[in-house]
């Protein structure tokens, strides 16, 4: 079955909700325009429950299918809804209503895309158990997924296996990629404060230079993803703040690092935390400088469960045909808090192609409304197949 014929119908609609997210984005926890419409429509579908204030901002629908239940009773499907701090470039004529706010990582066509499977599968109910819709806030570094699962979601909904979806500039429009494992990485911050001793610039000798004890030390991190980890396998090391001095002679006492450390694996991980501790302390001692490094783990590496994984394929292949979906496409370092709703149960997470748009995060991205009818006919297929008896 390719895309559903009344999801191809609903798709100036879903377009029309999409487009109205756009205008109105929303940060973080802060999603209650975004919360509150999505409500409201879920209402409107005749949802058997609507329950918002789930880890905080979340909203979580529950429809209950008409046939008699298979194996897998309830099943999840996710959805986040932030948008991020960014001023937006793109000119559109839904362009966001809200300065410096923008959807730019295209969780507005994904909320739209959700409720627009929601509508159909609470419309025809074609499936038996319960299909559980779950709309999350703040999945750009606030742990919005994680908020939803400590607030009980799994077990006061009942969900056996969660899937989630996210748009991919760069993969072609209509087709979807995915991969057993580890898909996306962990995300690991640091922070390091370098204390020296401050002085005239002329006098460098009376001074420890915290100038140039940072730069050693953004230098030398360099040579952990070089030297320590396994050429064969994944790491990033990235300090993206360097923070010392306010004019040009004086040497100040202080400086400020800070950064990310990308994984695929968990002993890839350790290694990165403990090589950073190393090599901060060891550089800061070399100049008698002392440095407090803190390190902090954030998303746990995305890590797709195999028959989830295999079936989560099969529907997209349904959807779009065999050719069109990549089942080994290689894992990338960013990193999405999907993984702590698949830490808690089995599922998949799925890439589907945005086409030959602008990177996420840019100014000038835009999620491709031409993706609406896949990505809601590969909810629908989900549902309607995981759930049949
Ligand atoms: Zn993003
Ligand atoms: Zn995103």
């Amino acid at each position: 079955m390719p895309i559903v014929n009344r999801i191809a119908e609903f798709h100036p609609e879903i377009t029309a909700w999409r487009r109205d997210l756009h205008m109105h984005p929303e940060l973080q926890y802060d999603v209650h325009r975004t919360a509150a419409s999505v409500v409201e429509k879920l209402k409107a579908f005749g949802c058997d429950e609507v329950v918002p204030g789930v880890g905080r901002t979340g909203v979580v629908g529950v429809i209950k299918g008409k046939k008699p239940a298979g194996s897998i009773k309830v099943i999840g499907m996710r959805a986040d809804m932030d948008a991020l701090p960014i001023e937006e470039a793109t000119g559109l004529p839904y362009k966001s209503t809200i300065p410096g706010k923008m959807h730019a990582c295209g969780h507005d066509g994904h909320t739209a895309m959700l409720l627009g499977a929601a509508k159909y599968l609470a419309e025809t109910r074609n499936f038996g158990g319960t299909a559980v819709v779950i709309f999350q806030p703040a999945e750009e570094g606030g742990a919005g997924g994680k908020a939803m699962v400590d607030d009980g979601m799994m077990t006061r909904f009942g969900i056996e296996e969660v899937y989630g979806m996210h748009n991919y500039p760069g993969i072609p429009l209509g087709e979807f990629a995915i991969r057993p494992g580890a898909l996306m990485a962990a995300a690991d911050h640091f922070i390091i404060e370098i204390e020296g001793k401050g002085g005239h610039a002329a006098r460098p000798h009376f001074s420890v230079d915290t100038v140039l004890v940072g730069a050693e030390i953004v230098s030398a991190l360099q040579s952990i993803v070089a030297r320590n980890v396994d050429p064969l396998h994944s790491a990033v090391i990235s300090v993206c703040l360097f923070q010392a001095g306010s004019t040009d002679n004086v040497i100040p006492q202080t400086a400020l690092l800070r950064g990310t450390a990308r994984s695929l694996l968990p002993e890839v991980q350790d290694l990165l935390e403990t090589r950073i501790r190393e090599v901060v302390e060891g550089t800061a001692n070399l100049h008698g400088a002392k440095a407090n490094l803190r390190y902090k783990r954030s998303y746990p590496v995305t890590r797709n469960h195999p028959d989830q994984t295999d079936f989560a394929a099969s529907v997209a292949r349904e959807v779009v045909g065999d050719a069109k979906v990549d089942t080994n496409v290689n894992p990338v370092m960013g990193a999405e808090d999907f993984s702590f709703m698949l830490n808690e149960r089995p599922g998949a997470f799925i890439f589907v192609g945005n086409g030959d748009s602008a990177g996420l995060h840019h100014p000038a991205y835009d999620f491709n409304d031409g993706i609406i009818p896949v990505g809601s006919s590969y909810w629908v297929r989900l549902a309607e197949k995981a759930l049949a008896a």
